[in-house]
């Protein structure tokens, strides 16, 4: 009720209290039983007059508390006007058949339209041509299910590029349980649908590129293997020719056919690594574990590679610890390592020496280390040369192999548990250090992991 009614009202309720009171005084002039009879009715009329002036102040009362219950209401609408505006998601409300009533700012942006544009129009409008049919047919099925969560549809506008939302929608039912309206939410997904689009593309390339590095590691072990039985054969048959002119004396011939042998190893050698190293990408690596002393497989290692080194006339010293280092490993495939290692210090070092040391470290785990004061690596070249077929290239570096041995070093220290790391500097020499567990961990078989290019 108004100020003005409520003024209205109790003037009315003053007025009739004044005529009662009126009414009151006369009756005293009437007769008396007349007068008795009527002084009681107006008494009666009197109370009720007070009871309504009590019901009128209590219908104040509640008045009052109505007027504070709408402000309230007025400020949650507000709030709720508000929170509609500037929801993050487009919200919107449309009839029953998708023509859109209200829409909140975020909508009005996804749509690149006025609000003028918008409302009154059906948002089938907004979707392409070839998604209309579908659209139609999901909104004649919310009726029935009365909320679809996740609907990805596409928003197409002149001004703009598609987009695609994810869409909530929920039917708006009034006080009979009848649906009038339809409430929207959408929410901008195109750059997550880019996003997975181009991931699943990466995972296509991904398995691609597996399956040619898988195909190029089998190339390579057939490859390999078909040049090593001409090979062996060379060396062979070089071999009983070089005894033959020997015998005669034929030292001409000898020498030819020396380095027909010299070369044909050389050539085996750089065969062997790359059918280790397809091995290890194309296979399964399983290592042979076993236990055994490392401190006598590093003097025996180095016992067979003294030659090359003489040769050279360079030192190859150790630094082992005074007593038998036991570790649980593949004795060959560690071997392996030690030899590509210490073959290649021989290698890149003119003058000077080579050191192969072991330490063990707390935690049961050792290092082991080849130093050499050799040529020495770029720290560029220093950050590739764990790639297959990486060489440095250098005018110095005349020195020919395959570029594998570090490569192998890296997938088999991999396999072990362990990692390797170099730390050079040039015309100085060069330090691999390995770190590996005492005891490698029986695994399942897996692949070896090749060094990621850089
Ligand atoms: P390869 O020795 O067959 O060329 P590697 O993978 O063993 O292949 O070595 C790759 C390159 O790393 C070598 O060509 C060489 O340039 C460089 N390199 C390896 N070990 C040393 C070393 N001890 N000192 C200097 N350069 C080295």
């Amino acid at each position: 009720m108004s100020v003005a009614r409520d003024e209205v009202f109790t003037q009315y309720i003053e007025k009739v209290q004044s005529r009662v009171t009126a009414l009151y005084r006369e009756t005293e002039q009437f007769p008396l039983n007349h007068s008795h009879q009527l002084a009681q009715t107006l008494e009666e009329l009197s109370l009720a007059v007070e009871e309504l002036h009590v019901a009128e102040e209590e219908l104040l009362a509640q008045n009052e508390q109505l007027a504070a219950a709408n402000h309230i209401i007025e400020a949650e609408r507000q709030r709720y006007q508000d929170l509609f505006n500037f929801a993050p998601d487009g919200y919107l409300v449309t009839d029953m058949n998708g023509v859109v009533l209200e829409a909140n700012h975020a909508a009005v942006a996804l749509l690149h339209l006025n609000q003028s544009y918008l409302i009154g129009k059906p948002l089938v409008a907004h979707i392409p041509p070839a998604e209309r049919v579908a659209f139609r047919t999901l909104l004649n099925h919310i009726t029935r299910s009365r909320r679809i969560e996740g609907w990805e549809l596409t928003l197409q506008n002149r001004r703009a590029a598609a987009i695609v939302v994810s869409t909530t929608v929920e039917v708006v039912k009034n006080a009979e349980g009848l649906g009038v309206g339809l409430r929207w939410q959408m929410r901008d997904i195109s750059d997550r649908k880019k996003a997975e689009a181009t991931l699943s593309q990466l995972q296509a390339e991904n398995l691609e590129l597996l399956e040619a590095d898988r195909l190029r590691a089998q190339l390579l072990a057939t490859v390999s293997h078909e040049f090593k039985t001409p090979l062996n054969a060379i060396l062979g048959f070089s071999q009983v020719l070089m005894a033959q002119f020997d015998g005669r004396r034929d030292f001409k011939s000898t020498k030819m056919v020396q380095r027909i042998f010299h070369n044909g190893q050389h050539l085996l050698g750089m065969v062997e690594d790359m059918l280790n190293f397809s091995r290890l990408r194309a296979d399964q690596v399983e290592l042979n574990l076993e236990t055994f002393d490392l401190t006598e497989m590093i003097v025996t290692t180095l016992a067979e590679l003294e030659s090359l080194a003489q040769q050279k006339a360079l030192t190859l010293k150790t630094q082992l610890p005074d007593h038998p280092v036991v570790v649980v490993n593949d004795r060959g495939r560690l071997r392996q390592i030690l030899t590509n290692l210490i073959s290649n210090a021989i290698k890149f070092t003119d003058v000077g020496q080579v050191v192969v040391s072991l330490e063990e470290l707390p935690d049961d785990r050792l290092v082991l280390q080849v130093k050499d004061t050799g040529c020495g690596i770029s720290p560029e070249d220093q950050q590739h040369i764990f790639q297959e077929f990486w060489q440095v290239h250098d005018a110095r570096n005349t020195i020919k192999g395959t570029g594998l041995g570090l490569a192998i070093v890296y997938a088999l220290v991999q396999v072990m548990q362990g990692t390797v790391t170099v730390d050079s500097e040039l015309g100085q020499g060069s330090d691999f250090c390995i770190e590996l567990p005492q005891s490698v961990a029986p695994t399942q078989n897996h692949p070896a992991a090749c060094r990621p290019a850089l």
